[in-house]
Order: structure tokens, then sequence, then C-alpha cells
């Protein structure tokens, strides 16, 4: 049986995480849990899944977690605010962390989990985009495995099974598209909050799904898989496929492609984070390719979308610029969703923020250094909201 701890457990990874820990209760059994607000929710996934470690990141909610916990009939720890979070990550005898946080909150919290040996399934992308600098040498130092939750990152992980050291030649991402992608590029001044909330193909947060409609999403994709797996950002590429069903591809040296294919599903990349390298039996539909019928592909659209083309830059830039720009636009989309910006000032802030940040780049960032620019690369966001015609409040 595998330990796990499950930070973010009542969002939209966190839940379907423990979907998973319910249906296969021989398999995985649940340390710790994290999560921000909801906990009226947390409190019901402690009584259900007796943790025992439990926090919120809230440390004003402490009183009415430790009020919802109490007539438990066994007495888990019960910590708030990030110092807490943190805890749960580090905490006892966890072999993997499913980092279900949404942003750079993620960050501190999974360098914990990592110091203390733990295995992280990543689905927090912005931790990585942000800490790279600092994850990946703690990843080697403590000898653990990052293993991709992401559904792009988890079908390229599950092709290179078998590719010998230096057999890959090339990543191809593929994207729904977003909630615009049939949409004409005129109406996108016209967009609002619950046009961008409606995606196509999965149900997930928030962030992640506005992220989807800018398609900021798949650019933080690239550069997420430039750290996971190496490849120089000339060899990852991006197409458009709006039926979800191939979830990425690889290209051989030799020029086979492989791909991997499913219904639009987190609970499969979930699923093998946690039980890789093995695979186990589901009683979940099976991929019927009649019934998927077309797919179909395009080329992205840069001119539409230019948050993918921000992404490419600030990856090849590295160091600090990644964090820079994901710190920017999670600032962008905060704004966004409180309709104090338009849709298309997303990626116009995120480009005044990274063109401003270009001279304080420094290619072997510390833990500080990132954690400075996050905070100031959110504050010039603020800043240049000013700037903004378009501003609303
Ligand atoms: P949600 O918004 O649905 O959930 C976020 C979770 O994080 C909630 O449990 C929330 O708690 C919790 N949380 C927020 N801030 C903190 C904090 N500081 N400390 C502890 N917990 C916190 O997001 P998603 O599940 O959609 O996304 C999570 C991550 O996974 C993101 O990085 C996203 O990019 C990535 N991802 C998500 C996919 C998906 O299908 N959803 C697919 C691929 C990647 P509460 O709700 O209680 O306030």
């Amino acid at each position: 049986m595998k330990s796990i701890t499950v930070i973010g457990s009542t969002g939209s990874i966190g839940t379907q995480t423990l979907e998973i820990a319910t249906q296969y209760p021989e398999e995985f059994r649940i340390v710790g849990l994290a999560a921000g607000g909801n906990i009226e929710l947390l409190a019901r996934q402690v009584q259900q899944f007796r943790p025992e470690i439990v926090a919120t990141c809230y440390e004003d909610k402490l009183p009415q977690l430790r009020d919802a916990l109490a007539d438990l009939d066994y007495a888990p720890m019960i910590l708030a605010g990030e110092e807490g979070v943190t805890e749960v990550a580090r905490y006892g005898d966890a072999e993997s962390v499913v980092t279900g946080i949404v942003g750079c909150a993620g960050l501190l919290p999974t360098l914990a989990a990592i110091e203390a040996g733990k295995n992280i399934a990543l689905a927090n992308k912005e931790t990585l985009i942000a800490g790279a600098p600092v994850v990946l040498p703690l990843v080697e130092k403590h000898g653990v495995k990052l293993l991709p939750a992401d559904s792009e990152h988890s079908a390229i992980f599950q092709c290179l099974q078998g590719v010998p050291d230096k057999g890959l030649r090339r990543i191809l991402l593929t994207a729904s598209g977003g909630a615009f992608r049939d949409w004409p590029v005129e109406k996108l001044p016209e967009v609002k909050v619950a046009d961008a909330l409606k995606h196509p193909n999965w149900s997930m947060g928030q962030k992640i799904t506005i992220d989807s409609a800018t398609l900021m999403n798949k650019g933080l994709e690239v550069i997420e898989a430039h750290y996971l797996f190496g490849l120089d950002y000339s060899k990852i590429d991006i197409v458009i496929h709006p039926q979800s069903i191939i979830h990425s591809l690889i290209e051989l040296q030799d020029t086979s492609v492989l791909a991997q294919l499913g219904w639009a599903d987190m609970r499969l990349p979930l699923l093998y984070a946690l039980s890789y390298p093995d695979r186990l039996y589901t009683d979940w539909e099976s991929l019927d390719l009649v019934k998927a019928g077309s797919l179909t592909f395009k080329e992205p659209d840069h001119e539409k979308y230019p948050c993918m083309q921000l992404a490419y830059n600030a990856g090849k830039a590295g160091g600090l610029m990644p964090a820079v720009l994901n710190a920017a636009n999670e600032q962008a989309v905060a704004l966004f969703l409180e309709e104090r910006i338009s849709f298309l000032d997303i990626p116009r802030l995120i480009e005044a923020v990274c063109d401003r940040a270009s001279n304080y780049n420094t290619q072997a960032p510390s833990l500080e250094d990132i954690l400075e620019v996050n905070q100031r690369a959110r504050q010039d966001v603020l800043s240049a909201v000013k700037s903004l015609n378009t501003v609303t409040a």
C-alpha cells in the first residue's frame, strides 16, 4: 500500500485524487490533507480518509476547522497557515505528495516535501515554472521522483517508457484551443468572465480554465516540458487538437511518433503518477475510437493568443523570467476574474511586466530571488494596470 498526502485536497485535482483513493482502498492510504478556505469539504475529507495531519492555509480558519473536527473519534494534528500546509507536505511516512495547490503558493510546500524525501505527483505546474532552478537540483539531491500529473506531460512520460536516453527528438503538446477556439479574433474584446470559464473539454479550477482560454496554459506547459524532459525550446511544439483525445506526442530520432490517447479524464494521469511504475486495472470507460470520431489538428494562432509566444520567450530567457511570467499571469488572471481588467489586458500586462523584468534577470537564481520576483512581478502588474485605459475599478 502506498501512503500519500494531498495538498490542495478540496480542488479539482485534489478531489479527483481522493476519488482514486476511494476506489483503491487497498492501494492508497491518505497521510495528510491540506487546503484553503473550503473547511466544510476539508472536514468531510478528514472524516472519510482519517489522515494523521490536516491544515488550512488560512490562520483565521483554524477555529472553524477545529470545530468541524471536534467529534472525530481520533485526534489528527490540526494546523493552519502557510507553515501548517508546509508541515503537512513534509510530514510522516507519505511516499508521494500530490500537489494540487494552485499557483506559486505550492512552491514552499513542494520544496519541503522533496527535502523530506517524498516523490511529487506534480499537478501544480506553476511551482516548477517559477521554481525549477531550485526544485530540480533538490530533486536530484534527494533522489526523489518528479512524476507529471498534468495530462500532456503524463502522456509524454508514458510514451517515453522504454525509449533509450537521447532517443527523444521532439515533443508535440496538444491543446484543446480553450473557450474561444471558435470565436473570431475580433470578438475577443467582448469576452466576459463567464465566457472564459466555459472550457469545452475539461472541468478544472478557475485559474487553469482562464489559462486555457488565453492559451497561457499551453505556454506554461511548454516551459514545464522543457524542465521535465530536458529538450530545447526549439524542439517543443504546440498543435491544436480540439477533441482532447491525444494528450500529447513524442517524436523519436528516427521520426517514429508515439502518442498517448484516452478520454479527457484527469484521473488517468493522476492514477499513473501514483501507481507508477505499475498499471492498475480500472473500470473506467475504455476509449472507443469510433465514438471519438474524427481527430483533427491545426496550427496554433499566435496572433489571437499572444500568451504562447510570451511563454516561449520567458522560457528561452531562463533564470528568473519564467517566475516573472508566471507571477504576472497569476496576478493578471486574478484581476480578470475580479472583472477589473479585460480578457485582452491579460497578455498586455504580462508582456509589459516581462519587458520591465528583463534587466534583473539572473541565470542561477536562489529561492529568495524567486520569491522576491514573484512578489515584485505581481506589484508590477498592479502598477501597470493603472496605465491601462480599460480599467473598470
Ligand atoms: P482548484 O482551484 O480547483 O483547487 C486549488 C486547491 O488549492 C483548492 O483545494 C484550494 O483550497 C487549494 N489552495 C489554494 N491556495 C492554497 C494554499 N496557499 N495552501 C493550500 N491550499 C491552497 O485548482 P485545480 O485543482 O484546477 O488546479 C490545481 C493545480 O493543478 C494548478 O496548478 C493547475 O494548473 C494544475 N492542473 C489542474 C488540472 C485540472 O484538471 N484541474 C489539470 C492539470 C493541471 P480551497 O478550495 O479550500 O480554498
